[in-house]
């Protein structure tokens, strides 16, 4: 449901600071559950303020505030992408946000292709994830942009036992068409070796740089 375009104050959902709309990055949830940081402040949805600093995001993370205004969990990894991007001083160029995209999609798909991508909900939760096999070690689990809720619930019960998560800068959408696949939620591979830690660079690069290449 649309909200009326009536002024209101805005202020941090954190520090509760009174702030200029634009300043403030804005928190905007989908009526799925999933939250998205609305850098042009134009997405519909129920929306929450914050200050573009440290502090208001880590005090968010720990009181729950931004949790409570926008009524769903706001996962760990989400403060990690806004704690990215405050910091993100020097942001990176389109072309490299381009060319970081492209080989996040070309690493995910020659995982896939040599058989080391577990697909979806049923996959991750396999036993070969949930416990420590010798085979694969721990798992990275890695979620869609706008995976839903029950499936970043999934997501966050399986980071246990030396397996780890983080949010991927890619859409269900773009996430499916990059394993192809259909309907991709949720991935799992093996988080030894360089693989995991270039997606994670790689991750880190996009989540940083994508929000404020979009502003411009
Ligand atoms: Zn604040």
């Amino acid at each position: 449901m649309a909200e009326p375009p009536r002024r209101r104050p805005r202020t941090c959902a954190a520090c509760r600071e009174p702030a200029v709309g634009a300043v403030l990055l804005r928190v905007v949830r989908s009526p799925e559950g999933a939250v998205f940081l609305d850098e042009r402040g134009k997405l519909p949805g129920r929306g929450a303020y914050l200050c573009p600093k440290k502090e208001c995001v880590e005090k968010a993370r720990k009181s729950g505030a931004l949790s409570r205004v926008l009524k769903t969990k706001v996962p760990d990894c989400f403060y990690d992408q806004l704690a990215a991007r405050v910091e993100a001083g020097g942001l990176p160029s389109p072309s490299t946000l381009l060319g970081a995209e492209r080989e996040l999609r070309s690493v995910l798909s020659l995982a896939r292709r040599a058989g080391l991508v577990r697909i979806g909900s049923d996959g991750v939760q396999s036993k070969g994830v949930r416990r420590k096999n010798a085979k694969n070690g721990p798992m990275l689990i890695l979620t869609a942009s706008d995976s839903s809720e029950s499936v970043r619930g999934i997501a966050e019960k399986m980071d246990a036992g030396g397996n780890e998560r983080a949010c991927l800068p890619l859409s269900v959408v773009e996430l499916s068409a990059t394993l192809g696949a259909e309907g991709v939620q949720v991935i799992a591979l093996p988080l030894r070796g360089g693989l995991s830690e270039r997606i994670r660079t790689l991750v880190s690069i996009l989540s940083e740089g994508r929000a404020a290449f979009e502003q411009t």
